[in-house]
């Protein structure tokens, strides 16, 4: 069964976006297949994987009202794994329509239940509200990623996500988790940043990923030219970062699929599949290799349809 993480705050502009879809891009590099669900009427990610604004395309405003099954509506995309769903901006009119429907939270679950066993891992891009819309996409969620910056206010802003995640624990989807925190367009240098890193680390343990996303032009850039950052510039620090956090998400699937150990024994070593090889897309190949602590080594070679 695909895991299905929702990328989510309700905060506007910490990375959500840039996230899903490079995190999307990047656990399909590695020859993983994965799905997109572009959950937000802004439909960033829809646009930044080149797809045009078309509203005879079907989109996630479809799947949720049950007018099709979600398996027509899956996009190929340039990366040969990944699939998305994508939205329009018509998906604003779901968050209305499906008031006065049954199983209104239900509705994403229930139309990716058909497909989750085609992918490891359906990416859902959420958002900037806690509202019916994200509601649907932490219900079929196993986990959340919270896209964060390292502000001084940071915690106070989630606070209210959290909150959302226990109520929805407690009726609609016990088994929501949180999959982690990764600190977005993070400045390493500034005391700021440090002491704010260390405050989430206090506060969300080794929830907070390992891997951060440093402020990287290309990733702004790349989403213009309708492409993840690791089709786009494979070599800037934006592709590098996301190939390690997708890494690292790819870990917690292996650990996670490792019985428990025996009380007081030893925790068995975790076998990492290296992402190496990857081939994701006719027009670039990726040799890849990401030592724990260490920066990611990535060198490509273009193709000639680039
Ligand atoms: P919204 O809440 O509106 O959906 P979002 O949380 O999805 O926003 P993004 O759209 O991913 O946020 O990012 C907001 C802006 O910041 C975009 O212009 C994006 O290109 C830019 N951005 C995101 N991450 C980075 C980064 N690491 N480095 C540089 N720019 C970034
Ligand atoms: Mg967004």
């Amino acid at each position: 069964m695909g895991r299905v993480i929702a990328v989510a705050n309700q905060k506007g502009g910490v990375g959500k976006t840039t996230t899903a879809i490079n995190l999307a891009a990047s656990l399909a590099a590695a020859e993983v297949p994965t799905l997109l669900v572009d959950c937000d009427p802004q439909s960033n990610s829809t646009s930044g994987f080149g797809f045009t604004r078309d509203a005879n395309r079907l989109n996630t405003y479809d799947v949720l009202m049950g007018a099709v099954a979600a398996a027509d509506v899956l996009q190929p995309t340039a990366v040969e794994t990944l699939w998305a769903i994508p939205a329009h901006k018509n998906l604003i009119g779901a968050n209305v329509e499906l008031v006065a429907t049954e199983r209104r939270e239900y509705r994403l679950r229930d139309a990716i239940a058909p497909i989750r066993d085609r992918f490891q891992f359906i990416v859902l891009d959420c958002p900037p509200a806690l509202d019916l819309l994200t509601l649907n996409a932490l219900v079929a969620a196993d986990s959340v990623l919270i896209p964060m910056q390292a502000e001084y206010f940071a915690l106070e802003g989630v606070s209210e996500l959290l909150d959302t995640m226990e109520r929805i624990r407690q009726s609609l989807n016990p088994a929501l988790e949180i999959e982690g925190v990764v600190l977005t367009m993070f400045d390493e240098r500034t005391n700021l940043a440090q002491q704010v890193a260390s405050e989430l680390r206090n506060f969300f343990g080794d929830k907070v990923c390992v891997a951060t996303i440093p402020r990287n032009v290309r990733l702004a850039e790349a989403p213009s030219h309708g492409k993840p950052a690791l089709l786009y510039d494979v070599r800037s620090k934006g592709a590098e970062s996301y190939i390690r956090l997708a890494k690292e998400l790819m870990d917690h699937a292996v650990r996670r699929s490792q019985p428990a150990p025996a009380p007081g024994a030893h925790p068995a070593p975790v076998l990492v599949p290296e992402p190496a090889d990857i081939q994701p897309t006719r027009v670039t190949t990726i040799e890849l290799q990401v030592e724990p602590n260490e920066p990611a080594t990535v060198a490509a070679e273009h193709g000639s349809n680039d």
